[in-house]
């Protein structure tokens, strides 16, 4: 890119970023449910989990249909799918191994099963979100993936000659073809893989699971971190400020977030993905990049953006820099970074020149 139009892209970028909330969309919905109460006094489970995320609910969820019979409570630090499962970018993959190239290179002779597993899974999501009729603008319109410099191409059909050997619906797009499915200046082909790529809206898939938890017995509690956990006898105990569970089982669901049993921390590299969404687009605006059918985007670079449409027409676009912040450091502080948002919204302004003018109206990590 010459250094004259970098400069432009600069300018437009930083006039789109000026009022963008630091907020995360799938969070400011106005129907969030209100805040559960937290855990107070002393109460006995079978099972006990750490975390309201997908990990947490899912796992809870699966306990019940198991054994209906098991006394089961979920406790949360914040509020329901607050962290990573409500601030994705909402692809829903297949993929086990993020990627198959990435399967094949390090599992070899188990890819057969592996993807079998995955395609159980992605089935398997799709049936629970059916069963709790869940709303969560689950589709399955396939992912797009971009070459955007003509050296990626070559990389970009092996890509497409594995995913037809793993069985996937594949279809090559030349430029001319790729540029009138999304129409970027950027894109010298695209291959287009219609089975095992969903999109859904990960807050109310995460609200969702809380409602078919609770309504399958499930005792939820939020506002409710784990400071504690001890051993008792047969059994865990866990504390948090206001009250403690006494569990035949615990299951950590915490992501990469600090642990109290240290063994855990020690393996856990929390990295940081940002993410910048767009005011609903125009007609006029999406009639300029096409779209029609609506697929997740991602490019090919070692350094890759992922990017959708949402229910209202806005667009998400997210991820570039993988941020690791010194000590493992988790913080909501570091939920906003300037320099990424700003790289995301020049890369942005460099795919779609033809949406200057277009702002963003949240920014997070
Ligand atoms: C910006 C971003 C974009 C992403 N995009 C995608 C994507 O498009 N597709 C995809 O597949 N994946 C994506 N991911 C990854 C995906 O979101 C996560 O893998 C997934 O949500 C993890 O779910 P989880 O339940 O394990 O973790 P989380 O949702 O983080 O849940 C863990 C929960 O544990 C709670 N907790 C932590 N410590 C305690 C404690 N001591 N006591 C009580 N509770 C505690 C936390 O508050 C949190 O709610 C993305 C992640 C980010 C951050």
């Amino acid at each position: 890119m010459r250094s004259s139009s970098r400069h432009g892209t600069s300018t437009i970028a930083e006039a789109a970023l000026r009022d963008a909330a630091p907020a995360v969309l799938w969070l400011e919905q106005s129907d969030r449910p209100q805040v559960g109460q937290p855990l107070t006094g002393s109460v006995g489970a079978d099972l006990v989990i750490i975390g309201g995320g997908f990990t947490g609910l899912w796992a809870a969820i699966q306990a019940k249909e198991d054994d209906p019979s098991l006394h089961v409570v979920v406790l949360e630090a914040g509020r329901i799918a607050h962290q990573a499962s409500g601030r994705n970018g909402g692809f829903c993959s297949s993929s086990l191994t993020h990627g198959l190239d990435n399967g094949v290179s390090r599992f070899g002779g188990e890819m057969e099963r592996i993807e079998a597993l995955a395609a159980a899974n992605l089935a398997g999501v799709e049936a629970s979100i059916e069963r709790y009729a869940i709303d969560c603008d689950w589709h399955v319109p396939g992912q797009l993936t971009v070459a955007t410099a003509p050296w990626l191409v070559d990389d970009l059909l092996e890509g497409a000659e594995l995913a037809r050997r793993y069985g996937h619906e594949v279809t090559v797009l030349d430029t001319e073809e790729v540029r009138a499915e999304l129409n970027s200046p950027t894109y010298h082909a695209g291959v287009w893989q219609r089975s095992g790529e969903a999109l859904v809206d990960p807050a109310r898939l995460g609200w969702g699971l809380a409602d078919a938890a609770r309504s399958l017995g499930v005792e939820i509690h939020e506002n409710s971190e784990m400071v504690e956990l001890e051993r008792s006898g047969a059994a865990m105990v866990v504390r948090t400020t206001n009250g403690r569970v006494r569990a035949g089982a615990v299951l950590l669901a915490t992501n990469a977030f600090r642990s109290p049993l240290r063994r855990i921390n020690a393996t856990v590299a929390p990295v940081y993905d940002y993410v910048l969404a767009t005011e609903p687009l125009s007609d006029e605006q999406l009639a300029s990049i096409g779209w029609a059918n609506g697929q997740g985007l991602a490019d090919t670079t070692n350094q890759f953006h992922y990017y959708r449409l949402t229910e209202d027409r806005r667009i998400l676009w997210g991820g570039y820099d993988a941020i690791y912040h010194y000590g493992s450091r988790i913080d909501p502080s570091l939920d906003q970074r300037p320099a990424t948002h700003e790289l995301l919204a020049r890369n942005f302004f460099d795919t779609f020149p033809q949406l200057e003018g277009l702002r963003f109206t949240h920014r997070w990590g």
